[in-house]
């Protein structure tokens, strides 16, 4: 379908337009979180898309009016050609928000370059201020080092700073206080996402899920407000308070509706479209990765695809799809 400006959208049938691409290129990692890669990485292929794939996906995403993409992983930062990819996403100037998920070990020294290198938003995972906590829950003792790096990227002038933290019942159920003092001065939004189970995270899921709904009652109980959001935003919920610089987010997969805003699509490391993070499959483009004769042929596939995407997960039944866990596909 075309738009005013001539550019193929990407509608699905349920009449969501998706303007936001999570790109996974690595599932690599060195943490060791509980709930996604409790005993680390174990090494399958590592074929991961090449930055020339990687930019061929990017063309074609362009034609169909993406405005945002994120670089995730797996830990995208332990990828050698890391920064070479955050600068080849300058070469699609309407792709404007260009994003990273990261678990911030390496953010210190790396925060300058990525500025430098046009990445403009970066999201960091700390599930607890507390060291002792942290490195339980990731097996790495490295909380000071990724504060440190969060800092620094506010220093060199990222405007859009966001921690996320996973909601663990018992564990890190009773830091929001904690979060709130960080956010009196610091200008960044804490997200507290409710742990989602996986294909490999059941007992986990079942000894630690927690719904968010005590979050959103304290933060109204204490004046927070619900911001109304832009339209990239998804399915978060923000909320801001004139007393604090940062604001808090909260994201609560389990609740109805929450599929209804979804705007996004999900490419893993090794070229799999997935239309939804809980889809049975991932469907291979990597054979239409290969040149830069490929773009029709690839944004057609896109767009013939997306029309099978369902109009919600189907988490309350327990059916979690293909995803075995979040490094896998990205998050
Ligand atoms: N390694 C990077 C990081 O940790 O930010 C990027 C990849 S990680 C898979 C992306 C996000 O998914 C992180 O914020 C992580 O906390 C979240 N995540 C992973 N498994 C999850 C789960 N089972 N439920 C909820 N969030 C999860
Ligand atoms: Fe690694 Fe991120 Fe998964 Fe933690 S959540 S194990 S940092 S990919």
């Amino acid at each position: 379908m075309k738009d005013d400006t001539s550019k193929l959208l990407l509608l699905d049938q349920h009449n969501r337009q998706h303007t936001y691409l999570r790109l996974s290129i690595t599932d690599v990692c060195n943490f060791h979180c509980g709930y996604c890669l409790p005993h680390g990485y174990k090494k399958a292929s590592q074929d991961f898309l090449t930055i020339e794939e990687i930019k061929h996906l990017l063309k074609a995403f362009a034609v169909l009016g993406l405005q945002k993409i994120r670089i995730t992983g797996g830990e995208p930062t332990v990828r050698k050609d890391f920064l070479s990819i955050v600068e080849m996403l300058q070469q699609f100037p309407d792709i404007r928000v260009r994003a990273l998920s990261t678990n911030g070990f390496q953010l210190q020294k790396m925060a300058k370059n990525l500025f430098s290198a046009g990445l403009n938003a970066i999201n960091i995972s700390i599930d607890s201020l507390d060291p002792n906590k942290f490195f339980a829950l990731t097996k790495q003792n490295r909380l000071s080092e990724v504060l440190a790096g969060i800092n620094t990227a506010v220093d060199v002038g990222f405007k859009h700073v966001k921690v996320n933290a996973v909601l663990l019942k018992d564990t890190n159920d009773n830091e929001l206080a904690d979060f709130l003092v960080w956010l009196k001065a610091m200008p960044i939004t804490v997200r507290f996402i409710e742990l989602m189970q996986t294909g490999t995270n059941r007992d986990f899921f079942d000894k630690f899920h927690i719904s968010s709904q005590f979050i959103r009652e304290k933060l109204i109980n204490e004046g927070w407000q619900k911001i109304n959001k832009d339209s990239l935003a998804g399915p978060a919920e923000e909320y801001q308070h004139a007393d604090y610089a940062g604001r808090v987010g909260i994201i609560a997969p389990y609740s109805n509706n929450f599929c209804n805003s979804c705007n996004r699509l999900r490419i893993s490391a090794q070229g799999q479209l997935f239309l939804c993070l809980f889809g049975n499959l991932g469907y291979s483009i990597r054979d239409l990765l290969q040149s830069d004769t490929q773009t029709l042929e690839l944004t057609n596939k896109i767009c013939s695809l997306l029309q099978l995407k369902e109009s919600s997960h189907k988490l309350a039944t327990l059916d979690t799809g293909a995803n075995q866990h979040f490094a896998a596909i990205g998050g």
